[in-house]
């Protein structure tokens, strides 16, 4: 029995754009031979962000100086069992963080190389953004990718600047729903984001999947929120109500549980924020989106997530509960998650945390479910 973790990323930090983590920090510690030294400066510089440095530092290591076949090799040597790997490419180019030594077309095709020789345990998503092109070019580009390079689904990531109810998806959608393609897409409070200057009409203003303009939002239009705060208007849940109306049988999945913090938050194990965007809690709507009735596909997984320990009773218990047991797959984040701990033991401590049969349901039975597709068997 294959195992599947359903959410993997392999890019390296050339793919990364220079302003990914601002004021071309990244550039700076990325430097293998320098970086040690770098660092030790850097701390004196900036003494309260030494955690901070130093988890990137981490999370850099892995990323730089080697190429996405070696990133992906470490992942794979994690794991003691068959394991096949989700590994989410992500379209960088739009996010206002400047260029990449790697832009996205190249680090598709050298995710498509690595897919025809790693044909059963890679399994990749094509990452789509509507800035890249009309909804025509972006439909175009997943048929090929999926039709014709194996690739198994798609992958969003609205926080880098887009409503996922964007026109420009609009068909996009409607050819996932009706192959029943997976889609997956980011959806916690934290992670990267748009950094651009302005904003563009359909930031502040957006039209919906048909096009037609939206009631004007007060919030969004008094664009004075920081880019960080600003972010959550595409990142919110809810937004997924609007594409889900259209298309209620698409098979997405709303990545993360909305994040550990959310989880406590609505648990009462850690202390409500002030919100700045009066969005609620992710968790709360995510939840709530995989209980609807009306669209049955809808899943999550607990990637990220699982690294915070404190809050397995609260997964596991979501995990055996009926409703929802079938919606929640199995993933990890790898190598995001590397910030906190390594690959093989993230998983073993939530594996020793969970019935093997409840693992066996999330991390084979609904990830295969979640995988299956008009092209794809998994
Ligand atoms: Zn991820």
């Amino acid at each position: 029995m294959y195992l599947y973790n359903a959410h993997t990323h392999i890019f390296t930090t050339k793919c990364i754009p220079e302003n990914f983590l601002g004021k071309g920090l990244i550039r700076i510690i990325s430097i293998p031979l320098i970086n040690k030294l770098m660092l030790k400066l850097l701390r004196q510089i900036l003494p309260g962000q030494s955690d901070f440095l130093s988890k990137y530092a981490n999370f850099l290591a892995i990323g730089s100086n080697k190429n996405q076949e070696a990133v992906f090799r470490d992942l794979v040597d994690s794991y003691d069992d068959t394991c096949r790997f989700v590994v989410l490419t992500l379209d960088m180019d739009h996010m206002g963080a400047g260029r990449a030594e790697v832009n996205y077309n190249t680090q598709l095709y050298e995710v498509l190389q690595l897919k025809l020789k790693y044909m059963q345990s890679l399994l990749p998503f094509v990452s789509v953004d509507p800035r890249r092109g009309t909804a025509q070019e972006l439909l175009a580009l997943v048929k090929k990718y999926v039709e014709e390079y194996g690739f198994v689904g798609i992958k969003l990531y609205p926080a880098l600047g887009f409503y996922p109810f964007d026109p420009n998806l609009d068909l996009v959608y409607q050819y996932a729903e009706a192959n029943e393609i997976p889609l997956m897409t980011h959806c916690t409070k934290a992670g990267v984001y748009y950094k651009g200057k302005t904003f563009s009409e359909q930031q502040i203003w957006p039209k919906d999947l048909d096009g037609k303009q939206l009631p004007q939002n007060d919030h969004r239009k008094s664009s004075h929120l920081k880019n960080r705060h600003f972010k959550n208007f595409f990142t919110d849940p809810d937004n997924y109500r609007q594409v889900l109306s259209k298309y209620p049988k698409l098979k997405i999945c709303i990545a993360h549980y909305g994040g550990s913090t959310e989880i406590e938050r609505f648990y009462g194990k850690r202390k409500k924020k002030d919100e700045v965007n009066g969005l609620g809690n992710f968790y709360e709507k995510t939840r709530k989106l995989l209980e609807d009735k009306k669209f049955p596909n809808v899943r999550t997984d607990i990637s990220y997530t699982l690294a915070a320990n404190k809050i397995f009773p609260e997964l596991i218990a979501d995990i055996k509960n009926s409703d929802l047991r079938d919606n929640i797959l199995f993933g990890t984040d790898y190598f995001m998650t590397i910030i906190e701990k390594n690959e093989r033991k993230l998983v073993s401590e939530f594996r020793q945390a969970i019935d093997a049969k409840d693992f066996s349901q999330i991390a084979n039975a609904n990830v295969k479910s979640y995988l299956n597709s008009s092209f794809f068997t998994a």
